[in-house]
C-alpha cells in the first residue's frame, strides 16, 4: 500500500464479499476505484479491465466542458470509440434529478454501447445510476467535483413528484476521481463535499441510537470505516480555499469510502441522519414553491452543526415517562397535519399517507418506544457522547470558508424549525427528532434550533 494514501482502495475492490462479525455479508460491485492526480489517464485500462468496448458518455452542461472534454481526449488517444449525450443548459439553473432526466438518457442511449460513462457529480450521477440500472448496463463514473458521497453508493437521490426520494440502484463498477480536474470545480462544490462528510459525525450516532430504540441492524466494522472517511475528509478543510491537491484528495477519498459503506449496508443509514433531513426538507420546501435551492452538501453541513447542538443538549436531559405520556395524550393530529401542509404545500399529502401506513404517531407504539428509550437512557447518552462538539466541527468547516449557519444562505429561524419538526415525517426512518418527539421535548428543541440560525 502506498503510505501516502490513508486507505487501501485496492482492498475495497478486490475483497469481493466480506463475512462480517456483525453477522451480515457486505459487498460492493466496484471493480475499479482510483483517486489521485492524473488518474483520468487510467480510464482506457479501466475500460479494458471491465470489458467495456464502447462507453456512452453522459454528462452535464457544466461538467462536460470541465471534465468531459478531457475524457473524450483520453479515449480518442487510446482509440476507444464512444458515444456521448450531454444534458442541455436549460433555463433552470440545475438539472432536476427526476423521471424526465432518466428517460432522456434512456432515450438517447446508443445500442452500440455496452456501458454508461458518467462524467459529472450530484444530479448527473444520480440520474445516470438510475438509467444504467434500467438499461441493464454497467456504469463507470469520472467524477467532476468532490461535492457528495454518492459516487460509489448503490442508491440514487431523486426528486419524484416533488419529493426527495432515495432509490436503490446498481452501484457503479468503476469510479475514477482525478484530483487535478476535481480541484478546479467551483468552490461551492468543494465546500459541499465537506458538508456532506460533516454529516457522519451525526449519522453514526443516530444509527447506533436507532439500533438501541428500534433494534435496527448496526455494524461496528462499517461504522469504523465511516468514521475513518469522516476524519479523512475533514482533515482537508483548512487548505480547501487554495485548492491544495492533497486536501482535495483527502476530501475525495473520504467521500468514496463513505459511499462504499452505504453499499455495504444497502442503506444510507451509516452516512445520513437528521442533518440530511434539514437538507431534504429545505429542498422540498423550495421545490413546492418553485424556488431555487442550494447544494445538498451546503445544506447538510449547516444541518450537521444544528444536529450536533441538538446532541449536546440531548445528552444533558433526564427524560421521564410522565412527560412522554402527557405529550402523547396531547398530540393533536389536526395541528400536525396543518403544519405539514403549511410547510410542504401539496407534497404534504404523501407524508400524511406515509403516516397512515406506518402509524408511528399511534400512542401505544409511541409509548413502547418511550419505554425502550427510558430503559436504555444511559446507553443512549453514552452513544451521544461519542459525537464531537458542535463548536469543533463548525470551526473545521469554517476554516474552508463555507457557510455553517442557515442565515448565511438566506434561510430564517422558521425554516430551520419547520425542517426540524417535520423531518421525522418525510420518510420511514427513525431520527433524533423522532426520539425527541417520543419523549415529549419537541418544543424545547425547536426553540434551540431557532436560536442557532
Ligand atoms: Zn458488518
Ligand atoms: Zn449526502
Amino acid at each position: 500500500m502506498d503510505n501516502t494514501r490513508f486507505f487501501d482502495f485496492e482492498s475495497l475492490t478486490s475483497s469481493g464479499e466480506i463475512e462480517c462479525a456483525c453477522g451480515q455479508k457486505h459487498r460492493t460491485d466496484l471493480k475499479v476505484l482510483a483517486a489521485g492526480k492524473g488518474v483520468i489517464q487510467e480510464l482506457p485500462e479501466a475500460l479494458k479491465k471491465l470489458n467495456v468496448r464502447r462507453p456512452m458518455i453522459v454528462s452535464g452542461p457544466f461538467s462536460f466542458p470541465a471534465v468531459g472534454v478531457k475524457v473524450c481526449a483520453v479515449l480518442e488517444k487510446a482509440d476507444i470509440a464512444y458515444s456521448a449525450f450531454v444534458f442541455e443548459r436549460s433555463s433552470e439553473k440545475k438539472l432536476q434529478p427526476n423521471e424526465k432526466a432518466v428517460a432522456e438518457i434512456i432515450g438517447h442511449f446508443d445500442p452500440a454501447c455496452d456501458a454508461l460513462l458518467c462524467v459529472g457529480s450530484g444530479s448527473v450521477n444520480d440520474v445516470c445510476k438510475t438509467a444504467a440500472t434500467e438499461l441493464h448496463v454497467p456504469q463507470l463514473t469520472a467524477g467532476s467535483a468532490p461535492s457528495m458521497d454518492g459516487y460509489t453508493s448503490a442508491s440514487a437521490a431523486l426528486e419524484l413528484n416533488n419529493t426527495k426520494t432515495t432509490v436503490s440502484v446498481n452501484a457503479p463498477v468503476g469510479v475514477i476521481c482525478d484530483v487535478d480536474l476535481m480541484a478546479q470545480a467551483p468552490m461551492r462544490l468543494l465546500w459541499a463535499g465537506l458538508g456532506d462528510m460533516a454529516a457522519k459525525a451525526c449519522s453514526l450516532c443516530e444509527w447506533e441510537m436507532a439500533s438501541v430504540v428500534l433494534g435496527e441492524h448496526y455494524c461496528p466494522y462499517t461504522a469504523d470505516l465511516v468514521k475513518l472517511s469522516y476524519e479523512r475528509s475533514l482533515s482537508g478543510a483548512p487548505h480547501i480555499p487554495e485548492r491544495n491537491p492533497d486536501s482535495v484528495q483527502a476530501v475525495i477519498e473520504g467521500l468514496l469510502l463513505s459511499g462504499v459503506c452505504m453499499s455495504y449496508m444497502n442503506s444510507s443509514r451509516p452516512a445520513s441522519g437528521l442533518e440530511h433531513y434539514f437538507s431534504h426538507c429545505w429542498e422540498m420546501m423550495a421545490i413546492a414553491r418553485g424556488k431555487e435551492y442550494d447544494l445538498h452538501g451546503i445544506y447538510v453541513g449547516i444541518g450537521s452543526v444544528i444536529t450536533l447542538h441538538i446532541f449536546k443538549k440531548l445528552r444533558q436531559l433526564r427524560p421521564d415517562r410522565a412527560r412522554a405520556e402527557k405529550a402523547a395524550a396531547e398530540f393533536d393530529r389536526d395541528a400536525w397535519e396543518a403544519r405539514l401542509r403549511r410547510v410542504f404545500l401539496g407534497t404534504a399529502d404523501s407524508f400524511i399517507a406515509l403516516e397512515d401506513k406506518l402509524r408511528k404517531n399511534d400512542r401505544d407504539k409511541r409509548m413502547k418506544r418511550v419505554d425502550t428509550i427510558l430503559e436504555n437512557w444511559d446507553r443512549l447518552v453514552g452513544i451521544l457522547e461519542k459525537a464531537p462538539d458542535p463548536e469543533e466541527v463548525e470551526a473545521i468547516l469554517r476554516s474552508s470558508g463555507m457557510p455553517t449557519r442557515a442565515s448565511e444562505i438566506g434561510l430564517g429561524a422558521d425554516d430551520a424549525a419547520d425542517a426540524f419538526v417535520c423531518s421525522r415525517d418525510t420518510r420511514d426512518k427513525y431520527l433524533t427528532s423522532s426520539l425527541i418527539w417520543d419523549i415529549g421535548y419537541m418544543d424545547e428543541f425547536e426553540a434551540l434550533v431557532k436560536e442557532l440560525v
